[in-house]
């Protein structure tokens, strides 16, 4: 029972990264303004993430740890009339419990005096007792994998590792200019947003002023799209002289979610044509509106990989979007 839970850990829990996602995930869920993501040795030492949000009691902590449970859905209705927060399954804390030494602190927004703090080691809890604590909820992970050697045995060096979780952390702060997010890696700060901005200057934080300053704005509707299950496209791309030998900044969201979609890369290439050398990429932050209809979201929790029912019509609709803006920029 033990090892069929670890071996489904490693289902949803790939990497240090894929902890933060989901912790993050958890952070934004819980309505935080606030969000501060800290990793040790690219996350494989320690991941700490605190937040601002809504807390937990201590009877709420007690739940929250164990499997298939979940405050964000009551029943099958909830998932037909559509889910809006970024988790659900109930999984992502007590799996990430079952392959670490997980600790949480939290104090809810009920005026209580004092938190709890709850100390899970491999699945089982070892401690819940009262804490000193601010509103919200930090939650530590240490040694992941620690009893999973094999997981263990597939991981990058740090710099691969931090890569990944940079990339998760990259991909949030984008998409919620109005929460302050803050990622350390071995107490050094990588960036930090305001939570006071729009997109732009979550992209100036993010990616420093002079990708900020090369950034173009995309903003069309439907009707002036082509025809295609998709409503709209807004974001920024940039100017095609900054860009870079990687796809990592094309950071593309789908109703507001993370996703990666060959469709919409290739629609994203098509409209910079031969501006772009062999191999490069420029920096987009974009987001599609769907009708849920039209795309499948609702694929593996640890794959963001996207397919809509017509790929062809979305790559036409996003390559005629960003060609619009590069246009005006008489690009
Ligand atoms: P899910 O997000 O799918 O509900 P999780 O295992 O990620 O499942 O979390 C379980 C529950 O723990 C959540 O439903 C939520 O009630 C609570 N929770 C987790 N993280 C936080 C947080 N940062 N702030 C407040 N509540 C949280
Ligand atoms: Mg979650």
């Amino acid at each position: 029972e033990d090892t069929v839970a670890r071996i489904a850990a490693g289902e949803v829990v790939e990497r240090p990264a894929s902890a933060v996602k989901e912790l993050v995930e958890n952070s934004l869920d819980a309505d935080a303004s606030r969000l501060e993501v800290a990793v040790e040795e690219g996350g494989t030492e320690s991941i700490r993430v605190a937040d601002d949000g809504h807390g937990m009691t201590e009877s709420d902590l007690r739940v929250a740890v164990r499997q298939h449970t979940t405050s964000k859905i009551e029943g099958l209705e909830d998932l037909e009339a559509g889910v809006r927060t970024l988790g659900f399954r109930g999984e992502a804390l007590h799996t990430i419990g079952s392959v670490s030494r997980l600790t949480i602190r939290s104090r809810p927004r009920d005026g209580s005096e004092a938190g709890t703090e709850l100390v899970y080691e491999g699945g089982d809890a070892v401690s819940v007792e009262p804490a000193g604590c601010p509103e919200g909820t930090v939650v530590e992970v240490e040694d992941l994998f620690y009893n999973t050697p094999a997981r263990q045995k597939f991981l990058k060096t740090t710099a691969t590792e931090f890569a990944h979780v940079n990339r998760v952390v990259t991909r949030y702060a984008l998409a919620n200019p109005d929460v302050a997010v803050s990622l350390v890696h071995d107490g050094r700060e990588v960036f930090s947003t305001t939570g006071q901005g729009d997109l732009q200057a979550a992209v100036l934080s993010v990616y420093g002023r002079e990708v900020a300053a090369a950034m173009i704005p995309v903003e069309v509707d439907e009707e002036d799209l082509p025809p295609g299950p998709v409503d709209s496209i807004s974001g920024l791309v940039s100017h095609p002289e900054t860009n870079r030998s990687s796809r990592e900044y094309l950071a593309t969201y789908v109703n507001d979610r993370a996703v990666t979609s060959d469709a919409i890369r290739e629609g994203i290439m098509g409209a910079y044509g031969t501006q772009l050398g062999s191999d490069r990429y420029p920096f987009a932050t974009l987001f599609l509106e769907v009708p849920g209809e039209a795309v499948d979201v609702n694929v593996h929790p640890r794959k963001r990989e996207v397919r809509f029912d017509d790929d062809d019509a979305v790559r036409r609709q996003v390559d005629s979007a960003v060609e619009s803006a590069l246009l005006e920029h008489g690009l």
